[in-house]
């Protein structure tokens, strides 16, 4: 059997979980039926929790320094400022980074192919998976090539290819859900216009609207919108068809266009994202309205969350039953999603009482009056910046101390001009504990050979919920497993139930 991992797909989610599994030694293969990375980009935003993630791993500031940090969004009305809502570094004591990143998905996927390469890794182009068989001890993948057709095998099959996956299909998988009506259009265009500053400008029509996102690299301006009505049902929909609609909504002058793609958008999130050996991540396993920018970003974290586990398992470092983990924690996640950003964009895009409510006098005015509060500003942050998503539920999180509980996100923790997320580019499973450390507890624990962080006691460690000297373990994704009062051997009943193992 060849030892390598295959995943099918180098979208943003297949390209992080080859990145991480690669860190992390272990041997991948990547495959894309495409002859090159994607020319046009989808997402937009990139949210805290994803550069959490990248910190770890080393790539975070190249993002932040091409993108664009996006700290306010201006309302229009047929063009018109309507309001302006600041949010600011309102996230500044929750993240290390406070703030939503305007950056395209396709630099995003270029800096992400760039790491992959200087690991080692190039990505198979113009490779199609065409079926699988799975048994015992593996997979066999059928791989469709220019030069003909090859059998690969390997030990776990990793679908991330996109809303209409072989994968999934070949499982049998439903994939239940619906289909909006509504087209998605996204326009790369060169402009000019009050609606071009360094922020995020939401530009209501009646039944429509346009996003638009400046672009640092290229000074174009991004254009997401959706199909107005009148013109949903011809056969092609060019970028002529929008610009009355896009004019009117934005007031801006376009004096070139550089690409304009269309999107058919869906809510759906499949039965299982995993059978067997196989398993199922971003779009492949559930996609929503663009509403919140969370498909691309969800699509990453699913591949954290999975990458550090198919790790453990191949190396023998942690029971096999830790892989049944992914699903439960993130399909969880994903139903909330579909549900929340269908909401949402059901009230946008309502023609009738609704509709109206919501673009005359919800975002205009109720909007930027709740938003001038600390605490909603926060909520919102804390919500759509996925730093919030935790997983008390998973059969990989136990116990409680403070206001943190087993399957929570380490809280992030200000120490002078360091944090205790520093700790987290190890990528791997450490203990900590802030305020004092008993020695019996030390000697037991050091002998197992896991990274023991003690950092003092803080009132920015209390105000972050944790509890003066209890402890906390903390998974190689920078979640915590388990949390207990005491520094006792309970610990040490966890770690040998899921029989963890330390990297080094
Ligand atoms: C208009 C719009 C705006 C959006 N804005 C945002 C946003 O701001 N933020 C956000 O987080 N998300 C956003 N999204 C969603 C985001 O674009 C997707 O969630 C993201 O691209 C999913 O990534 P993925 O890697 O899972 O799948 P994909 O990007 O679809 O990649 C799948 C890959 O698999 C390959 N593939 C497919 N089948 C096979 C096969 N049989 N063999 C080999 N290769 C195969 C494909 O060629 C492709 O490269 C937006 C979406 C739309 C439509």
């Amino acid at each position: 059997m060849d030892e390598k991992i295959l995943i099918v797909g180098a979208g943003p989610t297949g390209l992080v979980l080859a990145l991480w599994l690669t860190k992390l030694g272990v041997r991948v293969r990547i495959i894309d039926k495409d002859s090159g990375p994607g020319q046009t980009s989808r997402a937009m935003v990139v949210h805290a929790r994803t550069l959490e993630f990248y910190h770890q791993i080393g790539i975070a500031h190249e993002l932040v320094e091409k993108g664009i940090k996006v700290e306010d969004v201006t309302i229009r009305q047929q063009g018109n400022i309507a309001a302006s809502v600041v949010f600011g570094l309102i996230g500044k004591d929750s993240s290390p980074f406070p703030f939503i990143l305007s950056f395209p998905q396709d630099d995003h996927e270029k800096i992400l192919l760039e790491h992959l390469h200087q690991s080692g890794v190039t990505v198979e182009r113009n490779t199609e998976l065409i079926e699988f068989l799975e048994d015992d001890h593996g997979v066999s993948a059928t791989l469709k090539k220019p030069d003909g057709t090859e059998i690969a095998t390997t030990h776990y099959l990793l679908g991330c290819d996109g809303a209409r996956s072989v994968v999934r299909n070949q499982l049998k998988l439903d994939f239940p859900g619906g289909t909006y009506l509504q087209i998605y259009f996204v326009a790369d265009v060169l402009a000019s216009g009050e609606a071009i500053k360094d922020n995020m400008q939401l530009c209501l029509g009646d039944t429509d609207f346009t996003l638009v996102f400046p672009i640092r690299r290229s000074g174009s301006v991004r254009l997401i919108g959706i199909v107005p009505k009148a013109i949903e049902g011809n056969k092609t929909i060019e970028f002529l068809d929008v610009v009355p609609a896009v004019i009117k909504n934005t007031k801006l002058s376009i004096s070139k266009l550089n690409w304009f793609s269309t999107y058919h958008s869906h809510h759906r999130v499949a039965k299982h994202f995993r059978e067997g050996r196989v398993f199922l991540l971003g779009d492949a396993g559930h996609i929503h309205s663009p509403v919140g920018g969370q498909g691309m970003n969800t699509g990453i974290g699913d591949a954290i969350n999975l990458a550090w586990k198919i790790a453990a398992v191949l190396q023998k470092r942690a029971a096999v039953s830790i892989l049944d983990s992914f699903e439960a924690e993130r399909i969880t996640f994903a139903h909330q999603l579909a549900s929340t950003t269908d909401k949402v964009f059901q009230a946008i895009t309502n023609e009738g009482l609704l509709g109206k409510f919501i673009k005359k006098i919800w975002f205009p005015y109720v909007f930027p009056f709740v938003a001038r509060f600390a605490r909603v500003k926060l909520f919102v942050f804390d919500t759509v910046s996925q730093i919030k998503i935790q997983y008390r539920k998973s059969p990989l999180s136990k116990g409680e101390a403070g206001r943190v509980a087993g399957g929570d996100r380490l809280p992030w923790v200000r120490m002078g001009d360091s944090d205790n997320f520093k700790s987290l580019e190890i990528l791997d499973w450490q203990i900590h504990v802030y305020g004092k450390l008993q020695d019996d507890f030390c000697q037991s624990i050091t002998k197992l050979g896991f990274v023991l962080q003690v950092f003092p006691w803080s009132k920015e460690a209390k105000k972050a919920g944790l509890k003066e000297s209890a402890v906390y373990f903390i998974r190689p994704d920078g979640y915590i497993a388990y949390a207990n009062l005491n520094q006792d051997n309970a610990l040490l009943e966890f770690i040998a139930i899921h029989q963890i193992l330390p990297r080094t």
